[in-house]
């Protein structure tokens, strides 16, 4: 039975690829600094660790054929965008690459996959909302908007001089924007989707909701299931990449937030208030995923909307029913 690693198994989506994995029959060790926050851990082996200690490292890629790795510092606008944690997302998630890349190198580590961004794409591609560009080669000369997106570029060269000059076979894919069930809702890390279901679910009816900015830079989201399919089907093929993973259904977050509230069956207003915003426009350009794996993630943003609504309103039922149930 192969045997795997995913870094970042207690994130988002480490956990839902864990599960695919384990449905698949291979033998999962997961790690991370935390257990999933929302369920238990498929893998078969959890370790709770800093992949930032190269000591840790060299011991969790022991007997590992191929290391999926997704652990980053990572969150939504509010914290990428401040500049207030730039330094330590820059650290932090450049050390864990060099070192998953190096004690796995050493352990001789077949295969590996790694999820770069769409937050690589040079910003002066991507400032009129209706028409952003976003097809791989269009990656340089590199302008990214955020040290985010800086340190994302840099480590997919380092995947990428690893397999040229270790000869480790390694798969790179930019995703744009996941979302789902059991992604982070509230605390600051949050992205637009789950934010807006949470404030939605959380708003009495003809309230409103706030929106950072003018609520008509665009994006696109893909559900979580899509992205496990295309990390699947991207490490079965050939094809080293990088490859955009995403959804071609471009909406303005304003859109965004008025197909959350037909779901929620709300009709809120919207108040636009200042906030950390990143590019205008943002699109997946699908066009080379088609072309080397024959396939391409399809399914309707609303199908995804109505999944995390359900799940994130429930997640807001569950934490105003606490201070009730301890006070009767
Ligand atoms: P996430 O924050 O839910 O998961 C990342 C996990 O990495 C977290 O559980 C975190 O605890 C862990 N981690 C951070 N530092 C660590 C360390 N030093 N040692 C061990 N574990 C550590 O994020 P996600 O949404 O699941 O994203 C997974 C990967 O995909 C990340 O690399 C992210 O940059 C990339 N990505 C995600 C999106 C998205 O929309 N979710 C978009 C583009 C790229």
């Amino acid at each position: 039975m192969k045997r795997i690693l995913v870094c970042g198994a207690g994130g988002f989506i480490g956990s839902h690829l864990v599960r695919r994995l384990k449905a698949e029959g291979f033998w999962v060790r997961g790690v991370d600094l935390k257990h999933p926050e929302f369920s238990a851990s498929a893998a078969d082996e959890f370790v709770v660790g800093d992949l930032r200690e190269p000591g840790l490292v060299h011991e969790v890629v022991k007997d590992i054929e191929e290391v999926y790795q997704l652990a980053a510092d990572m969150g939504g606008a509010g914290y990428i965008f401040t500049g207030e944690h730039d330094a330590d997302v820059m650290h932090n998630s450049a050390t864990i690459n060099l070192n998953t890349l190096e004690c796995g190198r050493q352990a001789g580590v077949r295969k590996f996959f790694y999820s770069s961004s769409a937050c690589i794409y040079p910003e002066y591609n991507q400032r009129d909302p209706k028409n952003p560009r976003c097809s791989e080669e269009s990656a340089y000369p590199a302008a990214p908007d955020s040290e985010y997106g800086w340190e994302k570029l840099f480590s997919e060269r380092l995947y990428l001089a690893y397999h040229r000059n270790w000869g480790v076979d390694v798969r790179v894919a930019r995703f744009h924007n996941i979302f789902g069930p059991e992604g982070t809702w509230t605390g600051g890390r949050e992205k637009a989707p789950a934010a807006l279901c949470r404030k939605i679910a959380e708003a009495s009816d003809s309230r409103e909701v706030e929106i950072w900015g003018d609520g008509l830079q665009t994006r696109s989201f893909l559900y979580i299931d899509g992205c496990v399919e295309a990390i699947r089907r991207l490490m079965a093929s050939d094809f080293t990449g990088p490859v955009n993973v995403g959804s071609e259904e471009m909406i303005s977050i304003n859109g965004l937030a008025r197909l959350i509230m037909d779901i929620a069956g709300k009709n809120l207003g919207i108040r636009h208030i200042p906030g950390p915003l990143g590019v205008r426009g943002r699109n997946s350009d699908n066009q080379l995923i088609r072309e080397r794996l024959g396939w391409a993630p399809d399914r309707p943003l609303r199908e995804g909307l109505e999944k995390t609504y359900d799940w994130v309103a429930a997640q807001v039922a569950a934490s105003r029913a606490i201070p009730v149930a301890i006070a009767s």
